[in-house]
C-alpha cells in the first residue's frame, strides 16, 4: 500500500495499514520531535523545562517568608506555573519574575532605578495576594 511518511513525507510502501513512517529512523525522529528532544553534538537530548519557568521557581521560593501559601509549602523549590489552577496568577508571576530577573541579572544593560524596585515590590505584593486568594478559594 502506498503511503506518505508522516515524518519525511516521502512516498513509501507500507507493509501494514498502521504503518505511518517509512523507516525506523523516521519513526524515532518523529518521536523526538513530539517530545521536544533536540540535537546536541552527536546525540539527541530532551529539552528541560523552559528557562523562564525555572527562573520563576527560584524567585517564588523567596515569597514564602510571610504569607506561606500551602502551595509553596508543598513544594518549595519547584513551582510549575502550568499547574497553578488560576492562569492569571501564573501570568502575573511570570511577568513579575522575568522583569525582576532582567533587572537583577543584567544590571549593566538595564540600570535598575529606585522606581524599578518599587514596581517589583508592588508586583510581588500583588502576586502574594493572588496566591493567598487562591489558597482560600477566592
Ligand atoms: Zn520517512
Amino acid at each position: 500500500m502506498n503511503k506518505n511518511c508522516k515524518h519525511c513525507h516521502q512516498n513509501f510502501d507500507a507493509r501494514r495499514r498502521n504503518h505511518l513512517y517509512c523507516t525506523l529512523s523516521c519513526k524515532t525522529l518523529a518521536s523526538y520531535k513530539r517530545n521536544n528532544y533536540r540535537y546536541v553534538s552527536g546525540h539527541y537530548q530532551k529539552d528541560n523545562m523552559l528557562p523562564e519557568i525555572q527562573e520563576s521557581s527560584l524567585a517564588v521560593s523567596q515569597l514564602e517568608n510571610d504569607s506561606k501559601p500551602k502551595m509553596l509549602e508543598a513544594n518549595k523549590q519547584t513551582i510549575n506555573f502550568k499547574s497553578v489552577s488560576n492562569a492569571a496568577i501564573g501570568s502575573v508571576a511570570a511577568d513579575t519574575v522575568s522583569y525582576g530577573l532582567k533587572k537583577m541579572l543584567a544590571p549593566q544593560s538595564l540600570p535598575a532605578t529606585k522606581g524599578d524596585f518599587e514596581r517589583l515590590k508592588n508586583d510581588m505584593e500583588e502576586l502574594k495576594r493572588l496566591l493567598f486568594q487562591s489558597k482560600n478559594g477566592f
